[in-house]
């Protein structure tokens, strides 16, 4: 159950009904609104001079919900606005970690050549191993905040942890949650209270749902700017890294009003699929492709199976914009 309620609402009668109903989150937009358990078929009449609307929501997904909001929300990284009437499909693009100067200039100077406007690219990196680079931390961050100045990128970067949490927000114009933090509450917590944009990775062992519900944590806590992002989910397949789930963002694009992204490198694992995937997912037609491309991919210090080079990027961005306008949707 969601309840609008009126902009200067009684703080007596909302404290009560917040208590009564063990109302999970409270927004502020245009109006105020309250998320209630799905249990809750009707409130006390006592409420309802508060109340301005109400939606009664039978499935699991509440704010995230076309149901709740049938148009799609839009969300701004730096210059670029997708989501909503847009058709914009935002081409995100970066290597896997910032490792030098010298490697994201490169990185950036292609994307600025090939008018990609969003450099995606790691500081803080969340490994499957302790013994291996782990990213340059809040150093990588410098290099970003400096890339974002001097070729005027769009920056989205991950957080892997609370601590570093507020640092990454301050930089970032899109922060990224990672596939293994996805149920890290004290990350979403974080990112609920900001009100940056953010890019919510599914877990690999996580189902749609699970991905939703996480966002809703956000959405909950006020901060509408969320974006779904798909990366691939471990099947039983192993000759390719993960399977990537279209079914899953057909779904998220029937079922939820948020932006979606899907991201081909992490799916596939490895380079030689990822022009043909991420044609495929720019062909339904989704808000944004988030693509690891490396100056030297072979030598790169995390994930070097799946980046692209950059000469691969420039050819893959050229095909995707035709794509994409045979679906009625631009490239940005
Ligand atoms: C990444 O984006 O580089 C990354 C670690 O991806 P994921 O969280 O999807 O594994
Ligand atoms: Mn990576």
């Amino acid at each position: 159950m969601i309840l609008h309620i009126v902009p200067t609402p009684d703080p007596t009668l909302l404290g009560e009904l917040r208590d009564h109903y063990g109302a999970v989150g409270f927004v502020t937009d245009d109006h105020h609104v309250l998320v209630l358990s799905s249990k809750v078929r009707a409130i006390e009449d006592r409420f309802l001079p508060i109340v301005q609307e109400q939606f009664v929501l039978d499935d699991d997904i509440q704010l995230a919900s076309t149901r709740y909001r049938s148009k799609k929300r839009e969300v701004r990284i730096g210059n670029i606005v997708i989501g909503g009437e847009t058709r914009n499909t935002a081409f995100i693009a970066g290597p896997c970690s910032v490792e030098s100067r010298a490697q994201i200039e490169t990185v950036c100077e292609r994307l600025v050549k090939e008018e990609i406007r969003v450099l995606r690219a790691g500081a803080f990196k969340p490994r499957t191993s302790p013994y291996v680079f782990q990213g340059l931390g809040h150093d990588g961050l410098q290099l970003l905040a400096e890339m974002r100045q001097k070729y005027g990128l769009a920056i989205v970067t991950e957080v892997r942890d609370a601590t570093h949490v507020d640092a990454v927000i301050e930089v970032a114009d899109v922060v990224q949650i990672g596939a293994k933090a996805m149920y890290d509450h004290g990350i979403l917590r974080a990112c609920g209270k900001s009100r940056k944009a953010v890019l919510l990775k599914r877990g690999f062992g996580s189902t749609v749902q699970e991905l939703v519900q996480a966002a809703e944590f956000m959405l909950s806590a006020g901060n509408e700017n969320v974006i779904l992002c798909e990366r691939g989910i471990r099947t039983f397949e192993t000759k390719t890294r993960f399977t990537l789930d279209l079914c899953g963002v057909a779904y998220l694009k029937q079922h939820t009003n948020l932006p979606v992204v899907v991201d081909t490198s992490h799916a596939m694992g490895y380079r030689y699929g990822v022009p043909d995937l991420t044609r495929a997912a720019t062909a339904m037609g989704v808000d944004g492709l988030l693509i690891e491309s490396h100056p030297t991919p072979d030598q790169a210090l995390s994930d070097a199976a799946q980046q692209i080079d950059l000469d691969t990027l420039s050819e893959l961005v050229a095909s995707v914009r035709k794509v994409a306008k045979a679906v009625d949707r631009k490239i940005v």
